[in-house]
């Protein structure tokens, strides 16, 4: 079966007037690498179309709907916060982006398509229950997780978040949400600041959010070992209907925003894994939705990795110096695993 995919020319309309580094090409450059991983032609396209304030409203107050709203008409574009701006086309790219997301973790519920991603502008994850943020302003993914939970034949959903920065927002969202599994590693001190070790959910989800904060540097190996040694047991005794990712691409080492050391490959080598625990798990229901991630030609070889480790053509490479996790690495995932595993009680 093949993939489906979520993109528009109008995602491209959400613009900067000055220089961005959350700019149209982007959308280019992914399209680009999916153009060559030969994935793009066949796949299920899925139109956009603007989510409704309800839908909006699972994960942001309505106040906030109805004000962002409202200042995203003034044609003449602006900021919503210091870095994060909209201009004439952002309305209806940010409202498709959600809405567009909603049909497309549904088609790929409906068994429409194998698994699928959402090529989307503005990014999502760190637009938080009453406030925009680092160039997102509807939380995409959220508002599609939000949306399967809503079904009566989803209970569980898993948001994984591979993109450099802490998806803080979606962390509020489901903070004391004991269907969704957020797991998130970023780099750390870095913006936006949160998402140490010890946030790990409220009362009624204790356990059920789990952050890798990460010093700058982490390479293939430390990445892995969260999906290995965390992420696969975590998702095996959860048993999500569902994985989402928050895929990002600037933990690649080329990313001029930040200081992490993934190859393209690493997102690749990432997806498979991911992929294979969507098949065991969840009939292999699988949807990414992009991020963040600003050097063109990373974005383009990494959305190639990341559809071969999905469709089972990226070859296993033997363990390389890359593959094994640092010390420090290593480090902050047993102080995670400290924090979250009296609440894991059956696996660790
Ligand atoms: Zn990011």
């Amino acid at each position: 079966m093949n993939a489906a995919f979520l993109f528009d020319e109008s995602f491209k309309n959400h613009a900067c007037q000055h220089y961005h580094p959350e700019r149209p090409e982007r959308l280019d450059a992914v399209v680009e690498g999916l153009e060559k991983s030969k994935a793009w032609g066949p796949a299920y396209r899925v139109e956009p179309r603007p989510a409704n304030d309800g839908e909006l409203e699972r994960v942001h107050d309505p106040g906030y709907v109805e004000t962002t709203k409202k200042t995203l008409e003034n044609r003449s574009g602006g900021n919503l916060d210091p870095d994060t701006f909209f201009s004439e086309g952002t309305r209806h790219a940010a409202l498709c982006a959600a809405g567009g997301g909603i049909d497309l973790v549904t088609a790929v519920h409906e068994r429409k398509a194998e698994w699928g991603w959402a090529i989307v502008r503005p990014p999502g994850h760190h637009a938080s229950i009453s406030a925009p943020g680092g160039f997102c302003i509807f939380n995409n993914i959220a508002v599609a997780a939000a949306s399967l939970l809503a079904r009566e034949d989803v209970e569980r959903v898993a948001i994984f978040d591979w993109d450099v920065h802490h998806g803080n927002g979606t962390q509020d969202q489901f903070w004391d949400n004991p269907d969704l599994l957020f797991m998130s590693m970023h780099q750390w001190p870095h913006y936006p600041g949160s998402g140490l070790s010890d946030q790990i959910g409220g009362s009624q989800a204790r356990g059920k959010t789990v952050n890798f904060p990460f010093p700058a540097g982490m390479r293939d190996g430390d990445f892995l070992a969260v999906i290995d040694d965390v992420l696969t047991p975590m998702l095996g005794s959860f048993r999500p209907d569902h994985i989402l990712v928050s895929a990002g691409f600037d933990t690649h080492r080329n990313d001029p925003l930040s200081g992490m050391e993934a190859t393209s490959e690493c997102f690749g080598r990432m997806a498979a894994r991911i992929k294979g625990l969507a098949d065991e798990i969840c009939k292999g229901r699988l949807t990414l939705f992009l991020e963040g991630g600003y050097d063109l030609d990373a974005l383009t070889s990494s959305a190639s990795f990341v559809v071969r480790g999905i469709d089972g053509t990226l070859e296993d490479h033997s363990i390389t110096r890359e593959s094994t996790p640092s010390s420090a690495g290593s480090e902050i995932i047993k102080s995670t695993l400290n924090e979250v595993v009296p609440h894991w009680p059956d696996i660790f």
